[in-house]
């Protein structure tokens, strides 16, 4: 609960009514330096976002993070489920990576880099102040009745709101799928009935987040912001409300006592696109989006009195002006961060790009042929990470056998992709040691051995 200057406590969220109703927020736009840079900012990040999926490396997209067919390729590389504790410490590297940044910078992310900010504050909000204007005529625009000018602009709002859902819906498709997929399936639609759903399905949650539900993402549905209570302390930077110097706020100071610099104009609160007022303190609602800087700055500026009333600052070195403090906190953070990132780059380095899996077959004996030799029978599951096709011979390195393979065994693992065989190996009774001889198995590749296996193969006790 955060205590406001009368005294009284904010025991509501701005978005909701009395009554429970929604209270939809109509910001005023946004002007300024922080606004400016973090449109300049947007527009990098919005040609990043939608050329991803056309890069291509080795004809395989740049990034693919394909959930269905548990396959991810990241900056080329590709992983598969059996790299899935790459992935794993990849992914405890990245949320360590982001708690160690909260701590530090608080939700800058949010504000600057969430994809739901930029879309929702740096395109979908644009659009609206383009075709309803800004906040006073969005909110006359809401309360007029049904007229021309009002059916003509919300038709035109909803065709431009859900056409960029729909391009939204195939590039995140394309980032699952990969763009080349994509285009295909939407040539063909009618045998790909899923990717149509998934379309509709995706246009549909987007448009719904944008035309609608909009702050309530930040607010209600997403973890990070409601981790936010338990990842800052008091040296975190934020977007803060200097109450030592703003207070009292010139409303409220008595006559003829000293007042601070705040004007309690509402600038600030009126930009805010979460509808709270940021001098009542950190608030889980406040994306860090800077509005309120810019607003707070404008009204200093005419004022001629310093800018950075609002501004980032931690809440210490705003109270007793202190820098950044680097606590144990921070500390043990970074401690835990720099083995997990060693730990990853080891792994990435170390990753085979032909993993294969050697096994006897499960349930089977051996068995005695009847020239007296004795056969077991193996399966090799192989995974090719490469972009190449990998033709293979196998070799017994340590045994003069003979492989002999089951069925048209395809010789050969196509790039990314998984190849499957079944073997029998014979031995001579000299060469077999007892229950179980150590059997090691080369695999050549155009004459070059690519790698050594080894296996279990089991034959009669009496030979040993
Ligand atoms: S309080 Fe300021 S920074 Fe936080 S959401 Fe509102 S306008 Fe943005
Ligand atoms: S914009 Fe600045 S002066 Fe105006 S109410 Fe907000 S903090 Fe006070």
């Amino acid at each position: 609960m955060v205590k406001d200057i009368e005294g009284s406590y904010r025991d509501s969220v701005a978005t909701i009514s009395k009554e429970g109703k929604r209270n939809f927020i109509n910001p005023k736009k946004p002007k300024g330096r922080l606004y400016n840079l973090r449109t300049a900012f947007s527009i990098f990040y919005l040609v990043v976002f939608f050329t991803i999926p056309f890069i291509k490396v080795h004809g395989e997209p740049l990034l693919m993070l394909n959930v269905l067919e548990r396959k991810f390729i990241i900056f080329g590389m590709v992983f598969w489920p059996q790299d899935f504790f790459i992935f794993g410490i990849a992914m405890l590297t990245f949320f360590v990576f982001v708690i160690l940044f909260t701590v530090v910078f608080g939700r800058i992310f949010c504000g600057w880099a969430c994809p739901q900010t930029i879309f929702m504050e740096m395109v979908f909000r644009k659009i609206e102040y383009w075709i309803d204007g800004d906040a006073a005529k969005q909110k006359l625009l809401k309360e007029m009745p049904w007229n021309a000018e009002k059916a003509r602009k919300r038709i035109l709002k909803f065709m431009v709101f859900f056409s960029i859902s729909f391009i939204l819906a195939n590039f995140f498709l394309a980032y699952l799928i990969s763009m080349d997929k994509l285009l295909q399936y939407i040539k063909t639609p009618s045998e790909h009935i899923g990717t149509l759903i998934s379309l509709s399905i995706f246009t549909s949650v987007f448009f719904f987040v944008y035309w609608w539900f909009r702050e309530q993402a930040c607010l209600v549905v997403c973890p990070y912001g409601r981790l936010q209570g338990v990842l800052l302390d008091s040296n975190s930077i934020l977007v803060a409300y200097d109450h030592v110097r703003g207070e009292p706020r010139n409303k409220h100071a008595k006559k003829g006592e000293e007042h601070g610099d705040c004007i309690d104009c509402h600038a600030c609160v009126r930009v805010c696109p979460t509808g709270i007022d940021i001098r009542n303190g950190t608030q889980l609602e406040c994306v860090n989006c800077t509005a309120c800087i810019d607003a707070c700055d404008a009204i200093m500026t005419g004022l001629h009195k310093p800018t950075g009333l609002v501004r980032y600052a931690s809440e210490n070195s705003i109270k007793e002006g202190k820098r950044l403090i680097f606590t144990r906190r921070i500390k043990a953070y970074t401690g835990v961060l720099t083995a997990l990132l060693a730990l990853l780059v080891f792994l990435l380095v170390s990753r085979e790009d032909l993993d294969a899996r050697l096994m006897r077959t499960s349930g089977m004996a051996y068995s005695t042929l009847p020239d007296g030799r004795i056969a077991n029978l193996y399966n090799l599951k192989l995974a090719n990470k490469t972009h190449e096709d990998i033709p293979f011979t196998l070799k017994l390195e340590n045994a003069n056998g003979e492989i002999e393979y089951v069925g048209s065994a395809d010789m050969l693992v196509k790039k990314e992709d998984y190849s499957h065989l079944q073997f029998f190996v014979k031995l001579k009774p000299a060469d077999v040691k007892g229950w179980k001889t150590l059997l090691k198995i080369g695999m050549y590749e155009k004459g070059k051995k690519i790698k050594t296996m080894t296996a279990k193969f089991i034959g009669p006790e009496t030979y040993r």
